[in-house]
């Protein structure tokens, strides 16, 4: 087993849902610990930097509309083998195709507005957690 850090960011439809409180709980529930929590709403850059790998798919526009329509909670979340767990429980990305009790089986809309995002690699969560934190803002 391995301590990880991932990057959890709650969606616009989540957050207009006032589902916040209840994801969080969840994610604890799992042994996944916020270190860093902050809710922001994504400036266009922000959100076509993130997704910047999904630039040339057909949702892509989709994406970034959706993704800066209204305020997110970005975290870090701390735990062992974190970024699998956490993908776990966020569940498919298609919330049809989702596992009973996982965060999108609950809270998805589609497969788009998805509720969540979680960094699917070591690689990219370094990189996911670096976009949104500083070094300094990592308990
Ligand atoms: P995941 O978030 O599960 O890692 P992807 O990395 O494949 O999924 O896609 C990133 C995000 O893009 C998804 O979470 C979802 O919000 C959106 N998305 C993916 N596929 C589609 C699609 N076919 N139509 C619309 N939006 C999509
Ligand atoms: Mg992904």
């Amino acid at each position: 087993m391995t301590m990880e850090r991932t990057l959890s960011i709650l969606k616009p439809d989540a957050v207009e849902k006032n589902k916040i409180g209840e994801i969080i709980a969840m994610l604890e529930g799992a042994s996944l610990r916020p270190i860093a929590i902050k809710r922001t709403r994504l400036t266009r850059a922000q959100a076509e930097g993130f997704y910047a790998v999904h630039r040339e798919r057909k949702f892509f526009g989709e994406l970034v509309e959706f993704m800066t329509r209204g305020p997110v909670v970005l975290m870090v979340l701390e735990g062992e083998n974190a970024i699998t767990r956490y993908r776990e429980i966020m569940g498919a990305t298609d919330p049809a195709k989702a596992a009973e009790g996982t965060v999108r089986k609950k809270y998805a809309s589609s497969i788009g507005e998805n509720a969540v995002h979680g960094s699917d690699a070591p690689e990219t969560a370094k990189f996911e957690i670096g976009w949104f934190f500083a070094g300094s803002e990592l308990g």
